[in-house]
């Protein structure tokens, strides 16, 4: 083979590809393990949506809905936007990896944080742009840091707000003197993949900008308080003059027709919906205690996971978890070393989370 292959793609590292659960087990000589890992909903998907599901599966020789015309329907009426600033993609992953390709070309700068959300400056360099990456401060987004960096061939900020690991959130305030910083011609893409479990006057609404005259770009998800991470649907919510950008770009067929049918249903599901918000907090306020009680240090969090500060290799602990069935990320991934980060569970699975940190305390101290 004679393959010319550009520069940037030979230098794009791969997502680590984590092996299948049963797998794992297998190795470990475990069974029943608990995944803690990914920020997924432990109570399962929305019954409404696997039922809806299920229901659809004999239409499967059919093509879908290319424009997702009843999901867009249903989802401008309840965010009280017009459907043409919706763009939905096979996962949010799909539109930040569009709003690359719609308007990066080779050269073109693209702005996120580290540690943040891993697919940013991926889907940069597959375009061939430079990323600038700029460092949280002290855990959080450091807005006057990245405003400093913006230059006249920057296409695109990338602000996973809360953020991914740390779980932090910036203020409007400091939000509203970031954008005045910002030139016109920029798209600053708030990425709000845990906007759900953000206490409610944290939260900042993207709708207030998607027509005012600095381009904003919210991205939304299936994937965490719906409970359909396997399912791959999440949506941006823009101008439509950037929709159309995105439109021009997509695959015609970017979510499949299973996907489209239990988004769809779960966004009916308020019973999932509520249970997921209560189990949410009080696994948040239950895990924090329990693991500061043992003295490690949980990040204050606004989503549905923590970053938690060991005070030891982290990798070493994941192993010594792992073995006791119990999955979180280690942050090698992310040059924190010291920490992992845990995705709160269902009561019983916080306990016997809490046990094995317990556990691994004792083991690895002797
Ligand atoms: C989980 C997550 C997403 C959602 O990704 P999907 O492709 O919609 O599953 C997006 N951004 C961040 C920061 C996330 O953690």
């Amino acid at each position: 083979m004679k393959l010319t292959i550009p520069e940037h793609i030979k230098n794009l590292i791969p997502y680590p590809p984590g092996k299948p659960l049963e797998e794992l087990e297998r190795e470990y000589g475990i069974t029943g393990s608990i995944k803690m890992a990914s920020n997924e909903n432990s109570l399962g998907p929305s019954p409404k949506a696997v039922g809806a599901i299920a229901a659809a599966l004999s239409n499967l020789h059919r093509y879908p809905d290319g424009s997702c015309y009843y999901l867009a329907q249903a989802l401008a009426a309840k965010l009280g936007v017009d459907a043409g600033q919706i763009v939905f993609g096979n996962g949010s992953d799909e539109i930040i990896a569009l709003l690359a390709a719609a308007l990066v070309m080779p050269g073109d700068e693209v702005i996120s944080s580290k540690p943040s959300f891993l697919v940013y400056p991926k889907v940069a360099q597959a375009q061939g742009g430079i990323n600038r990456v700029v460092p949280l401060n002290k855990m959080h987004h450091d807005l006057d840091a990245i405003a400093g960096q913006i230059t006249d061939r920057t296409r695109l900020i990338f602000l996973d707000n809360p953020n991914n690991p740390t779980g932090s959130v910036f203020s409007k305030e400091a939000f509203n003197a970031f954008l005045a910083k910002v030139p016109e011609s920029v798209v600053t893409v708030l990425d709000e993949a845990y906007l759900d479990f953000v206490d409610h006057d944290k939260r900042i609404d993207v709708r207030d900008y998607l027509a005012g005259p600095k381009p904003v770009v919210g991205l939304r998800t299936f994937s965490k308080a719906y409970g359909l991470a396997g399912l791959r649907v999440g949506f941006g919510l823009m101008s439509p003059a950037i929709a159309d950008c995105l439109h021009r770009v997509r695959g015609p067929f970017n979510v499949n027709s299973l996907a489209q049918i239990g988004a769809l249903a779960a966004l009916g599901d308020e019973d999932h919906y509520q249970n997921t918000m209560t189990m949410t907090k009080e696994g948040i306020l239950w895990l924090s205690k329990g693991l500061t009680a043992l003295g490690l240090t949980p990040l204050p969090t606004q989503t549905n996971f923590f970053l938690v500060d060991l005070h030891q290799d982290g990798k070493a602990f994941y192993q010594a978890m792992l073995k006791k069935g119990v999955i979180v990320r280690p942050m090698t991934a992310y040059a924190l070393p010291t920490y992992i980060r845990i995705t709160v569970g269902t009561a019983a699975e916080n306990e016997r989370l809490l046990q094995a940190v317990s556990r691994t305390l004792t083991e690895l101290a002797a």
